[in-house]
This record gives C-alpha cells, sequence and structure tokens, in this order.
C-alpha cells in the first residue's frame, strides 16, 4: 500500500474573540477541516462554520491546572495531518504574537508536513478600539511596544529575561499582555525607572465578548485597581499619554 500522503496544517488567527473579526480566510479553513485545535481564548461560536463532523479538540485553560502543555499540541497537529487529515489549529489573537508559533511550525516541519499561517486580529488592537484609543495617536505616540508580562525567563533561564524597567525610557505606547498578575511587579519597575506614576493606564478585559470591561486608571495606581476590580487574564493593559485621548 502506498504510504498516506500527510494531510495540511492552517495555523489560523481567529481574532480577539468576537466571531465576527475572523477573517474570510480563517472561515474558509475552519469550514474545510477535518480536525480543529483551538486555544481557550477563542469563542466557540467560531466554530459554528465547521463541517458538522469534523473534530473540535479545546486545549484547555491556563491557571486552571488543565492547560494541554506545547509538546502534546504540537503532537496532536503531527498526528492528525499525518493520517491525511486537515487540521485548523485555530489561535487566539493573530498567531505571531506571544503564541509560541514558530515551535508549533518547528513540529511540522520536522514531521514533514505542509503548513500555512493566516494572520487575525490581535487582541491589542481590539482592546485600543474598545478604549476608543489610537495606539500612535501622533500627538503623543510615534511607537508602540507591544511587551509579555509572562516572566517566561522565571520558568526557563534559556529564555531572555525581560528587564520592565528598559521600558520607562520608550518613546511611545506600551502595551502589556498577559500582564495583569504581574502589574504590581512592572508598573513599580517602570516608575522605579522614572516613569511618570501620572501615565494614562487602561486595562480592557475580554476585548471584543460580550462581558468585556475597560477600567482606567494610572501607573501609580493599576495594581491596586486590578486587585480592586478584581481583574483576571485575559486583559491588554496599555500605558501611555495616547490613553488620554479616548475618543468613548
Ligand atoms: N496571540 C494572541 C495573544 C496570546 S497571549 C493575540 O494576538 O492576541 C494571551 C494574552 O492575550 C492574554 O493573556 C491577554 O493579555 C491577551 N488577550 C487575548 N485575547 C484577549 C481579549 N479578548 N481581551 C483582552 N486580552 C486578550
Amino acid at each position: 500500500m502506498p504510504a498516506q500522503q500527510p494531510g495540511m496544517v492552517y495555523l489560523v488567527g481567529a481574532g480577539p474573540g468576537d466571531p465576527e473579526l475572523l477573517t474570510l480566510k480563517a472561515i474558509r479553513y475552519i469550514a474545510e477541516a477535518d480536525v480543529i485545535l483551538y486555544d481557550y481564548l477563542v469563542d466557540e461560536r467560531s466554530l459554528k462554520h465547521a463541517k458538522k463532523d469534523a473534530r473540535r479538540i479545546p486545549l484547555g485553560r491556563p491557571y486552571s491546572g488543565c492547560k494541554t502543555k506545547q509538546v502534546d499540541i504540537n503532537r496532536q497537529m503531527v498526528e492528525a495531518a499525518m493520517t491525511g487529515q486537515i487540521v485548523v489549529r485555530l489561535k487566539g489573537g493573530d498567531p505571531h504574537l506571544f503564541g509560541r508559533l514558530n515551535e508549533e511550525i518547528q513540529s511540522l516541519i520536522d514531521a514533514g508536513i505542509p503548513f500555512q499561517v493566516v494572520p487575525g486580529i490581535t487582541s491589542a488592537t481590539a482592546a485600543a478600539q474598545v478604549a476608543g484609543i489610537s495606539l500612535t495617536d501622533r500627538r503623543y505616540a510615534s511607537a508602540v511596544a507591544f511587551i509579555t508580562g509572562h516572566l517566561s525567563h522565571e520558568h526557563d533561564p534559556t529564555l531572555p529575561a525581560l528587564d520592565f524597567g528598559q521600558f520607562a525610557p520608550f518613546p511611545g505606547t506600551l502595551v502589556f499582555y498577559m500582564g495583569v498578575r504581574t502589574i504590581e511587579l512592572w508598573s513599580t519597575a517602570l516608575m522605579d525607572n522614572g516613569k511618570p506614576s501620572q501615565t494614562p493606564v487602561v486595562i480592557v478585559y475580554n476585548a471584543s465578548w460580550s462581558d468585556q470591561k475597560t477600567v482606567r486608571t494610572t501607573l501609580g495606581d493599576a495594581a491596586t485597581v486590578v486587585k480592586q476590580e478584581n481583574l483576571q487574564s485575559p486583559c491588554i493593559v496599555i500605558v501611555g499619554d495616547t490613553v488620554q485621548a479616548a475618543t468613548v
């Protein structure tokens, strides 16, 4: 019997949640898929485009004790594609940002499986829209930095350490992903390195979902406000003078 031809893996950005923020290409590949492995950040309504008999595999929620390990995700993708199936790996936001995209791609390359990446709307821009902010309002910011608040270095010393203090003099808007749990640490580091405590901050919880929430504060008060409002992941935290020019 001839060897089974591998199928295809589409690594697809699902956008921030609202299924209407999927791209047409994302919808097309979801509709073609035999297997869909999807992140906890993906709204299950996005799966309504899938074939009735498509296998839908949720990948668990971080911090809830049931997160699927990266090696297991890679293995499931590879195994499904090896049997000739079309696989969609549906990832929150844009797969290129804080999405371990290259680790997944490497496992596909190693297994000789063809793949394609489909970009998506990242949660930073979705959160900016919800809060009525232009991340690069030219009166306040000519640059924007996307920063992770997840301290990967502490878990794995081979990964680069992030010195939040280095961002204090950054001449633009700072956008933190995965930053609510560590907000006390990085906001203090920014202030210790000269960023004014009055710098405006907006925190957007669950941008584009029905329970989305926007909280405005300052850098000096941000950690307290996160506690008071009991803000949990997923949140985007936007720091910078452009926040004061919100249009909503
Ligand atoms: N690739 C994703 C980011 C993955 S990292 C993207 O481009 O958006 C996970 C982090 O993304 C969360 O901790 C949170 O900071 C942010 N995030 C994802 N979806 C979000 C949403 N709907 N609202 C606010 N933050 C979100």
